[in-house]
């Protein structure tokens, strides 16, 4: 296993106060030589993300948020925008979750907030996944509907890209029902294939495809080594300090 590998902590609301944001970032600058070759995102709520910023200043763990807005300025009340976040000291935000699209957000609204991240200067973590699976195969033209909001987009853009797939039914659950090695694998090769499609193939190739659905430190390491992925969008277990370092470490 010799590629770069990147994981991204989406702590939704799970962390959800500035003393626990800190001692969480404290705890896991203090052991970085666990996860030496492991990029660390941290993608706190809105309103953590300056003092989680403090905390990591000087660490080569990066900030993200957890959405952007499609718009690049006023008047759009609540909204956050891709010059806000840059200022907040973040370098990537997750774009078209499943939560945020089982609250309306469209292809067209998750295309316009790609568009605006990478203007921005910021890395885009697209997600993509699948509700529920068919013996028809239904779920591989979803996720290449969904990575058609790639269209479109600058080909350079293509080197601040990062696909996430999470098939839905796996969110929020434990290790034992999350997604298997083997079948990881024919999706992510089934991305690449429909990337280098939409790209030059050389740099589609480069995208980092991320797995997320229930990784724990039970079944980090199994996911990656059968895979074929470059790392983990991780939920729940990213809010605990110690399964988080656990899934550092079966992956380093
Ligand atoms: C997610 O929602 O991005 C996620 C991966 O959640 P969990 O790890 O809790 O399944």
């Amino acid at each position: 296993m010799n590629k770069r590998r990147l994981v991204v902590a989406n702590w939704k609301m799970y962390i959800d106060s500035p003393e626990s944001a800190r001692r969480f970032a404290t705890a896991l600058r203090k052991k970085s030589r666990l996860y030496k070759g492991v990029d660390v995102v941290l993608a706190p709520a809105f309103p953590l993300l300056a003092v989680v910023a403090e905390k990591l200043k000087g660490s080569v763990i990066r900030l993200g948020a957890q959405t952007i807005s499609e718009f690049e300025d006023a008047p759009h009340t609540g909204d956050v925008s891709a010059a806000m976040l840059k200022h907040a000291g973040v370098s990537f935000v997750i774009v078209g979750h499943s939560e945020r699209r089982a609250q309306n957000e469209t292809d067209a609204a998750v295309h316009a907030q790609l568009e605006r991240a990478l203007l921005g200067g910021l890395s885009a973590i697209l997600c993509v996944g699948e509700k529920e699976r068919d013996v028809a195969g239904s779920h591989f033209s979803l996720i290449e509907s969904q990575l058609a909001v790639l269209k479109n987009l600058p080909h350079k853009a293509v080197s601040k890209i990062i696909v996430a797939y999470e098939p839905v039914w796996a969110i929020g659950k434990t290790s034992a029902e999350a997604m298997k090695g083997s079948d990881l694998r024919e999706m992510s090769i089934f991305i690449k294939k429909t990337l280098a499609e939409q790209f030059d193939r050389v740099a589609a190739l480069k995208v980092p495809i991320l797995y997320g659905g229930s990784v724990e430190p039970g079944n980090a390491h199994s996911l990656m080594a059968e895979g074929d992925i470059n790392g983990f969008l991780v939920g729940h277990a990213s809010a605990e300090i110690d399964q988080f370092l656990d899934i550092l470490k079966a992956i380093r």
